[in-house]
């Protein structure tokens, strides 16, 4: 078993990550387990590709360690994508979920439910030492409703119904929002990243 070590902190994603990578022999420790420097990484890339390389980058070359980060958020076509890699404090700094979602509720008023079509996007990022990159993108279509419903979930999740659904996230289970989420297609192609990589290294013996 060898260790990696997540740029996160939340446990919720480590472990949702771990579920994929355990199968190919890698335990993942948040940074903060594995005693690194607690500063944040400022995520002032143009993209999500480059805000979740810089955060996988930087603590790899803390750490020395294979190292993961992802990075992830809401695009609203209506809005020429926002708020996108602003999600997290898209109503301000000190913002919250609840001001977020307020905020999106205002920008999106008055708009008519065929044109408030948006997609959840999570990029996850893994660095080895020697520089090699796996790049993992995971997409999750739907639609955002002019008023929150239901209590499960974080972020904008009480607003945003998948397609072919007539739920919203918030009112899912946890394991069906997992099912379909941006985050868990993202992981899926991760595992394929992973597969091919190891028959790779084997074939070069
Ligand atoms: P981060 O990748 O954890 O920094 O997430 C950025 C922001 O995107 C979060 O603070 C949420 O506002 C939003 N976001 C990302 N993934 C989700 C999700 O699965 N549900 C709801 N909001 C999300």
């Amino acid at each position: 078993m060898c260790t990696i070590i997540a740029a996160s902190r939340n446990q919720h994603k480590i472990s949702e990550i771990e579920a994929i990578t355990k199968k190919f022999g890698m335990k993942v420790i948040s940074r903060d387990d594995a005693g690194l420097d607690k500063r944040e990484i400022e995520e002032d890339g143009r993209t999500f590709e480059e805000n979740s390389f810089k955060k996988a980058d930087a603590i790899m070359k803390m750490s020395g360690q294979v190292t993961i980060a992802d990075d992830s958020g809401l695009e609203v076509e209506y809005l020429g994508g926002e708020p996108g890699i602003f999600s997290a404090r898209y109503a301000g700094e000190n913002c919250d979920d609840e001001k977020n979602n307020i905020k999106l509720l205002t920008m999106l008023e008055g708009v008519p439910y065929s044109d408030r079509k948006a997609r959840f996007v999570s990029v996850i990022t893994m660095v080895y030492p020697d520089g090699e990159t796996l790049v993992a993108r995971g997409e999750c279509s739907g639609h955002i409703i002019d008023f929150p419903a239901g209590e499960g979930g974080f972020g904008y999740d009480p607003l945003f119904v998948p397609e072919g659904y007539q739920e919203t996230f918030a009112q899912m289970s946890a394991e069906e929002k997992n099912r379909i989420s941006h985050r868990a297609k993202a992981l899926e192609k991760l595992e394929k990243l992973l597969e091919e990589r190891e028959k790779r290294i084997s074939e070069e013996g």
